[in-house]
């Protein structure tokens, strides 16, 4: 294994630490040992962390770095790391910088030439897709969308057409909203996974195409509790007929009864817009099946 060397050994490492996302059985024997090692641990909660410390018997000093002074006291951290100690940085859950705090510290840190060295392990959106059964070779992460309804709904239509997976976080009392502009924006067709309270008691993966899921949220309460993560799959081109106009194929249907096949579909592509390659593979399904 290597490990990524200090680029100054005077100077600290930071340590970016991924805790459970519920199961506390989750925490990686990595983690505790970096845990239990360092000097001081950032903390974006410090009375949420202490008890996971509690819970594994370490007694480690926190600090707390969160959304609000993590860019003010990004320098208490870097001096700590300056003058040789070790530091942790761990989130209330999962992966620091995922959604979470962090992101400040880890980039005055490596400004600054100290070692940052990730500490992997948990994490919803990677817990989610590994199960959900939706294509994982390609996925892309959105994060939180905006609570206003206005804001969600002009975000969505930007990725409307992204053939990736899409993977969203959400909060409980927004899920339903969520479900709901997600229906509107993709259809009701588009399949999804809802998976929700991952490596904790309740956890459940539904997975259904969007209408049915957002039906299916809507009349169970208990669905809309907890933590969740929203999978949705990518954007598939209509082929074929499915992508030309009732229009065009009115134009290309006359001109087939007139004329040869690539004619037809040259002319028709000049009349109607539509790329003349796939008004030739339409008029070829077209004769096929005449
Ligand atoms: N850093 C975390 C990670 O690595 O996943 C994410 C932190 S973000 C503030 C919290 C959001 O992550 C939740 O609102 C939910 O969307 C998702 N999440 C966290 N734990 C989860 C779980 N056990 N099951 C489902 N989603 C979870």
């Amino acid at each position: 294994m290597t490990v990524p060397a200090a680029l100054n050994s005077a100077v600290g490492t930071l340590y970016v630490v991924a805790t459970p996302i519920g199961n506390l059985d989750d925490i990686g024997a990595r983690a505790l040992k970096v845990l239990r090692e360092v000097a001081l641990i950032a903390a974006e909660d410090t009375r949420h962390s202490m008890r996971l410390l509690q819970h594994f018997g370490i007694s480690t000093p926190l600090a707390a770095c969160h959304e609000h002074n993590e860019r003010d006291e990004g320098g208490r951290f870097l001096s700590r790391l300056q003058s040789g100690d070790d530091v942790a940085l761990i989130s209330d859950a999962g992966t620091p910088l995922i959604s979470d705090p962090g992101y400040h510290l880890v980039r005055q840190a490596r400004a600054a030439g100290v070692a940052v060295v990730p500490v992997p392990g948990p994490c919803a959106l990677i817990a989610a897709l590994s199960a959900a059964g939706l294509p994982s070779d390609r996925f892309i992460f959105e994060g939180f969308l905006p609570a206003k309804a206005v804001a969600r709904r002009t975000r969505l239509e930007l990725v409307k057409e992204e053939a990736r997976t899409l993977i969203f976080y959400e909060a409980p009392h927004r899920i339903l909203e969520c479900l709901e502009d997600l229906e509107a924006v993709f259809g009701g067709d588009r399949q999804a996974v809802l998976a929700r309270e991952l490596t904790k008691t309740f956890e459940t993966l539904k997975g259904l195409p969007l209408a049915e899921l957002r039906a299916w949220v809507a009349a169970d309460s208990n669905q809309q509790r907890g933590e969740c993560v929203v999978l949705v799959a990518g954007w598939q081109a209509p082929d074929g007929e499915a992508a030309v106009s009732a229009e065009a194929l009115r134009v290309l249907d006359l001109l087939l009864a007139e004329m040869p096949l690539k004619r037809a579909a040259a002319l028709a592509a000049e009349i109607t817009g539509v790329r003349k390659n796939l008004l030739y593979q339409v008029a070829l399904e077209r004769q096929k099946n005449a």
